[in-house]
Formats: structure tokens, sequence, C-alpha cells
């Protein structure tokens, strides 16, 4: 197995490089090339060529390898599927939007949860990510935009200096709360390496309840979104087996308990599934007028914005996209009560990308 670099800390590293017969000075220029995300040995252009050989043979930069990228029409969304040391393969996606530059970042490589309307968790639970691994999604991201592969600076929204990662989001494949010691380790890291403010981190859960307490423990001001998907426990429940085990009024509660700690607002999913019906029509299953009363009524007085998700198709899975109206006619009622929600946009359809559509693609083609 090849030494990961990124892994060591500065007097390792220091050692690996005098132990290959190399000046100590080597050592700070490699660290440079890795804290910005080199991908590999030969985009170190300050390495000697015959160094950066030497290194290849015997080492690697960070403990994922970029297996590919794709980049949706727009330009704006980027997907990398990187390869981990044990050949298990995740996802990160990076999307320029107006208000800075997002990571979507996977915690696990795959899931266990079992939601039924989920690609990620088809192939059931691999492992946990450790610290370092997630931490390295940020950096492929960074050096993207960066764009040091290429010598030429991508701008998001031609902003010459917006080519920083600015927002973290854990919404990628598998259950943060189930990784928290990771999850949290890596969110310390991006706040101390690179500066990235707790207020622009968000950990979206299905609602592993301890794992939320274990956030209020922590006491970082980062955001909280919750899974919710349904607005009474039975229907719930047939979505999430999680539901089986932490009910809908215990995950709002600790939910509640953690945005009123650091006067935040709680993010609520909610993903609008239809179901397809005998006479090919579409059925509403989640998202019937009624659901949407119901959902009014549980997050009223709570200070809670609603991302509502019209489904993303996954072939494996047997739901239907309910139609634009039936998505407004939802958003409409629960405006009317008084409740904060937007339907979130869609990046990067196109490539696979999108909510829940994050699965190992490569297995498939
Ligand atoms: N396990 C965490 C984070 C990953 S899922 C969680 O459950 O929150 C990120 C979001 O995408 C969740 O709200 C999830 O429910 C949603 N999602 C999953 N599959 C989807 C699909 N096919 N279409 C739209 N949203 C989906």
């Amino acid at each position: 197995m090849k030494t990961v670099l990124f892994s060591l800390t500065d007097a390792e590293l220091q050692k690996f490089i005098t132990d290959l017969g190399e000046p100590k000075f080597r050592a700070s220029q490699i660290r440079d090339w890795l804290n910005r995300g080199a991908p590999d040995f030969n985009s170190m252009k300050n390495i000697p060529v015959m160094l950066r050989e030497k290194l290849d043979a015997v080492a690697q930069t960070m403990p994922v390898k970029i297996v590919k990228k794709l980049v949706s029409g727009d330009g704006d969304t980027t997907k990398f599927l990187l390869e981990l040391n044990d050949k298990e393969q995740i996802e990160c996606v990076l999307m320029r939007t107006t208000y800075g530059n997002s990571v979507c970042v996977s915690s696990q490589a795959g899931c266990a949860m079992g939601c039924k309307f989920c690609a990620s968790t088809l192939l059931g639970l691999k492992r946990n990510l450790t610290v370092d691994e997630i931490f390295s999604e940020i950096l492929v991201a960074q050096w993207e935009l960066r764009g040091c592969e290429s010598g030429k600076q991508i701008h998001a929204n031609g902003d010459p200096n917006n080519n920083d990662v600015s927002h973290i989001v854990v919404m990628g494949t598998g259950e943060p709360l189930q990784n928290t010691e990771n999850v949290i380790g890596f969110l310390e890291r991006a706040n101390h390496d690179l500066n990235i403010s707790w207020r622009r981190m968000t950990v979206s859960t299905c609602g592993i309840v301890p794992g939320i307490y274990d956030l209020i423990k922590w006491g970082r001001p980062i955001n909280l979104a919750i899974s919710l998907h349904a607005p009474v426990d039975e229907l719930r429940s047939t979505v999430m087996p999680i539901n089986n085990k932490y009910k809908i009024a215990e995950v709002l509660k600790a939910a509640d308990e953690f945005t009123k700690l650091h006067n935040r607002q709680l993010m609520i999913e909610y993903i609008l599934l239809g179901k397809n019906g005998k006479n090919g029509e579409t059925e509403l299953y989640n998202c019937t007028p009624e659901y949407a009363e119901m959902l009014a009524k549980l997050l009223t007085g709570k200070n809670c914005m609603v991302n509502l998700i019209p489904w993303n198709a996954v072939d494996e899975r047997d739901f239907a996209s309910p139609s634009g109206n039936a998505v407004h006619r939802f958003q409409d009622i629960l405006i009317k009560n008084g409740i904060h929600c937007r339907i979130r946009r869609e990046r990067g359809t196109d490539i696979g990308s999108a909510c829940g559509q994050l699965r190992l693609n490569n297995k498939k083609d």
C-alpha cells in the first residue's frame, strides 16, 4: 500500500522525504501542494520530475483518486466520482451558486438507512469515511475551482475572488449522524484550515436523535437540516425505516433544541413523491393538499424553512414525480399557513448529481 502523504503530520512528512534522500525543504513544498488539493505528484510544478516519479512509485497525495468528473450542461455543477484506497467509491458535488461555491460531501460509502425513494442506499452501507477522506472531497473541489490543473482560473459568477469553497453541505451519500465523530472532525478541520464559518455548514440527517444531541453537545452554530418527507408517523414509516426507531415528535424536539441553542433557522427537507396510478396518471403520495395542511400545522410556530424537493427519478425506485401544478399547490398551502418554504432548484440533474441520484454509476455503466 502506498503512503498517503496528506495524512502524515509535518514531522512524519519530513522524515518520509529525508528518508528518500531528499532535502527537508521539499517537505514544505509538498505540504503546500497537498493543502491546495493537488491530485497527483505531476501537478507539483516546483518539484523536479525525477522526484515526482520517485514519489509516485511509493506514495499518493490524498486518500482519494478522481475516477470520473462530470460537468453539467450549464457548467455550474461538477460531480466527482472518487475512489478510496479499498476501492470503494464515493461522490461529491461542487455547485457554483450566486451565494458562493458549495460542496456537497458524502459521509459514508453507501448508506444503511434504506429510505425507499433514495438511490444512495440501494447497495447498503459499505463503511464510514474518515476525516481525511471527507476533507479530501473539499480539496478536490477546491482544486477544480482554482483551475490549478490547467493553470487557468475558473471564477464562479464572474467574481474573480470567488474561487474558494465557501459552503459545505453534508448531504451526499450516507447518514452523517451515523458517523458523527468523523463528520465533526471534518467540519472542525474545514473551519480551522480553510476558514469556512460554521454558519456556512449544513448537516442533513434523516433523524438520528442521539446524533442531534451529539451536535448540541459539540456546540458549534452550524445549520441543521431534517429530512422529514411526511407530516405523520404512519406515512413517514412507509418511506423511511428510521422512523420506526425515532418518531417525528422526538426528532423535531431534538432539532428545536439545536436551533434554539444557536438561534438558527431549522431546515426541513420534504421530497414530493408521487406513485404511478393504474390509468397511467401520477397519484400524489405524500404531497396531497391534506398532507400540506398537516405539515403546516406540525411546523407552525417553529423557526424553520421548508425545502420542497420534487422527487428525482431513480430507476430502481417505484415512485413518480408529481406535476408542477401539484408541487405549487402544496407550496401555496404552506405559504397560506405562514410557513416559509421554497421549491429547491435542482442542480446537475443531467449528470446524475441531483438529490438522491448520487450512486455508483460506474458499477452500472
Ligand atoms: N442521510 C442524510 C443526508 C443525505 S440525503 C439525510 O437523510 O438527510 C440528502 C437529501 O436528499 C435528503 O433530504 C434526502 O431525503 C433527499 N433525497 C434522497 N433521494 C432523493 C430523490 N430521489 N429525489 C429527491 N431528493 C432525494
